[in-house]
């Protein structure tokens, strides 16, 4: 069924992507999620399909489209694999966006394009071992010494970081005071393998098994002056809208989650069999399936309509965070009604939604919890 709010090239993209998702991604989730290892070969061919440059203009080596085209792709890539979607996610939002965004002329030229063809990731340090949601409370701290910063401090669950093919993680870190006496934080890049800068080993965590994600710790770790990125004392202001921008793809993702749940869910009640007809045929495994469906498709109209105000350049923070807030707890609901309608085969890890409710969780807490989305609502409200 045609998608009335769709341009024809973002009809197209988005079918490119849901083909290739199906064919190529889809097959390969369980190994990748059961082995922990990062899908290099996947990653290799998205960024020859363009997906890495979507939203940056031709000349920095991008495909002139735009930040709801990278959701579309995003939604469809995490019906068939959630570690490959945040992958994208923080490749292009958090890892290359903030060099569009706020780098000079030159970032832009040295690193665009690398990034844009996805030989290279980017990623994004902004939260601390004792500093995430109240991210203002960076420690790191970075000091001009002649024309060096010199850095120190640590990072926590950094996606992208440790990967092969990462080139930068772009940090903030405290470079002075203001005149009001508070931390003056700014944004710089560190390219990959400075002396000083540590990529610790890999976390284990619940889901999202094939997606990296590294501490990172700076001892003395020095890099030229002109890899502050934006202006100094900007860092923090600049994340936030980066990360404005980065709870509708999250929203996207989820909403990708969501409807693999219902799609999943869909298949199984036709063919699963219980006192003598398919559990389909029973109104409370349908009316489950029907309200995962009702959620989902209000998850995608919030989504869109985030990124339709940010294209027009209307305020958008209130609208990102509610998309965040519903479609992320749409994609925990989906996933956990879905694993009960598989009964004991979706605790089993060789039913994909056994992996989409591990993978579901994180949604609720990355790139801001659901706590900071209802904050930042009630904040838009006047409270
Ligand atoms: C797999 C993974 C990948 C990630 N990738 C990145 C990345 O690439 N870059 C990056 O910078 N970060 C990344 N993060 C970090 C993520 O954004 C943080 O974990 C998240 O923002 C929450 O911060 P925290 O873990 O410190 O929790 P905390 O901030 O300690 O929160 C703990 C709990 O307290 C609640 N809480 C906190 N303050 C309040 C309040 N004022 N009112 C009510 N409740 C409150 C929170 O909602 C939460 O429920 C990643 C995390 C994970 C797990």
């Amino acid at each position: 069924m045609p998608d009335t709010r769709l341009t024809d090239e973002q009809a197209a993209l988005r079918k490119t992507v849901a083909e290739f998702a199906r064919e190529v991604v889809a097959p390969a989730a369980a190994y990748h999620d059961e082995t922990k290892t990062f899908p290099y070969e996947i990653i290799r061919q998205m960024g020859e399909m363009g997906l890495f440059g979507l939203p940056f203009p031709e000349e920095y080596g991008g495909q002139g489209g735009d930040y709801f085209s990278l959701c579309l792709a995003i939604e469809e890539l995490a019906r068939a694999d959630s570690s490959v979607a945040i992958t994208l996610e923080a490749g292009v939002g958090l890892g290359a966006m903030p060099i569009y965004r706020f780098g000079t002329e030159e970032q832009r030229r040295t690193w665009l394009p690398r990034l844009a063809s996805g030989q290279a990731l980017g990623a994004f340090g902004l939260t601390e071992p004792g500093a995430g949601s109240d991210a203002g409370g960076t420690r790191t701290t970075a000091v001009l010494d002649g024309d060096e910063w010199v850095i120190n401090g640590s990072k926590a669950f950094i996606t992208n970081s440790g990967t092969d093919i990462t080139a930068l993680v772009t940090i903030t870190a405290v470079t002075g005071r203001t005149a009001a006496g508070k931390p003056e934080i700014s944004t710089i890049i560190v390219p990959s393998g400075t002396p000083g800068f540590t990529v610790e080993p890999a976390y284990s965590k619940v889901g999202w098994h094939a997606s990296d994600t590294h501490p990172l710790t700076f001892d003395d770790c020095r890099v030229p002056a002109e890899n502050l990125l934006g202006e100094r004392g900007r860092g923090y202001a600049n994340f936030l809208r980066i990360l404005d921008e980065g709870r509708i793809a999250i929203s996207a993702l989820s909403v990708g989650l969501a409807q693999a749940c219902v799609d999943e869910s869909v298949a199984y009640a036709k063919q699963r069999q219980a006192f003598g007809a398919p559990i389909a045929a029973y109104q409370a495994i349908q009316f489950k399936i029907a309200e995962m469906e009702a959620r989902t498709h209000v998850a995608r109209t919030a989504y869109y309509d985030a990124a339709a105000r940010m294209q027009a350049g209307l305020p958008f923070k209130k609208e990102a965070a509610i998309a965040k807030l519903f479609a992320s707890e749409a994609a925990v609901t989906n996933a956990r009604e879905a694993t009960q309608i598989h009964g004991g085969y979706g605790f089993m890890n060789e039913y994909p939604v056994a992996r989409h409710w591990r993978d579901s969780k994180i949604l609720e807490i990355g790139e801001g919890t659901s706590e900071v989305q209802k904050m930042l609502i009630a904040r838009a409200l006047g409270l």
